[in-house]
């Protein structure tokens, strides 16, 4: 995968929070189809990172480029709209909407990004609502969206397939019924039908028991056999190393290992890292 075109280019990025900074100059780059996971110990600036890169907080300094085109200080929205999707470290869906309808405004963010005026519109205010933003649509009922409905349906349909066992019985239920797992599952689903240039997933498997955790790895195997190109923060060894093709370990804002997921566990800076927590 390394030589396929770079999708993902981050260079010298830093963030601090009064003084103290979460993310230092931190460059790799994300090749198509590649699935990066970063590791590291709590507060070592993993989800800073991913929030930077979509757009939920602006860098201090460096270069976030998405297919060539530059990144850094866009809004998430506008991120969203260049192809990134995302999910977050404790999930987040539309609590009062049905699963069908959390699912399918990943569809129509697709659809509107091809087709400019399908009936969704932006408005300035997601800008302060982050998962609006990030999905980067607000369903306007009107004629467009009656009519993409049906295309819209069909979609999830094919989508839920994916999670059958899981989601076919909970479809028309509001998220806030939900079991925390199928709360993650309807956020990855909502995520991956917009067909994202590139997929970042916060610790998708946090807070889940085994087979769980062993469905999600089955999940992201299909996104990465499909071609996907994933950047995972994960801590789950088993799954890093099942999935990805490069791993980064961070510690202090920093990568202070990366290579294959075996080299990198064994490193002894990673093991000092995880143990002096
Ligand atoms: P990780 O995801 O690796 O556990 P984070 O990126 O969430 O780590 O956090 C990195 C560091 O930045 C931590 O010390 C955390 O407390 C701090 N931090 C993260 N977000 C904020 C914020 N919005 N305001 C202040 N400090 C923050
Ligand atoms: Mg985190």
């Amino acid at each position: 995968v390394l030589e396929n075109p770079i999708v993902l280019r981050v260079r010298d990025i830093e963030k601090s929070f009064q003084g103290l900074r979460a993310v230092d100059k931190l460059s790799f780059d994300l090749h198509k189809g590649e699935v990066i996971s970063i590791i590291g110990p709590n507060g070592s600036g993993k989800s800073t990172t991913i929030n930077l890169i979509s757009g939920f907080i602006a860098p201090d300094a460096g270069l976030i480029d998405i297919e060539n085109n530059p990144v850094a200080g866009l809004s998430a929205a506008e991120v969203s709209d260049r192809g990134l999707a995302r999910t977050f470290q404790n999930g987040r869906v539309f609590a009062g909407l049905t699963v069908d309808e959390n699912i399918g405004l990943g569809y129509h963010k697709k659809l509107r990004a091809q087709r400019p005026f399908s009936g969704l519109q932006r408005f300035p205010i997601l800008k302060w609502l982050p998962l609006l933003a990030e999905t980067g649509v607000a369903l306007i009922p009107g004629p467009h969206v009656r009519r993409e409905r049906r295309e819209v349906e069909q979609r999830i349909g094919r989508e839920i397939d994916r999670f059958r066992e899981r989601l076919e019985s909970r479809r028309s239920d509001y998220a806030y019924t939900l079991s925390y797992a199928n709360r993650r599952r309807t956020e990855i689903a909502r995520a991956h039908i917009s067909e994202p240039t590139l997929l970042l997933l916060d610790e998708p498997t946090a807070g889940m028991n085994q087979s769980e955790t062993a469905e999600v790895l089955r999940q992201l195997q299909f996104l990465k056999d499909q071609g996907h190109t994933i950047l995972l923060v994960e801590h789950k060894i088993e799954l890093v190393t099942a999935l990805s093709d490069r791993v980064l370990a961070m510690d202090g804002g920093r990568i202070i290992a990366q290579g294959d997921p075996d080299e990198v566990r064994s490193n002894p800076q990673v093991v000092e890292a995880y143990l002096g927590k």
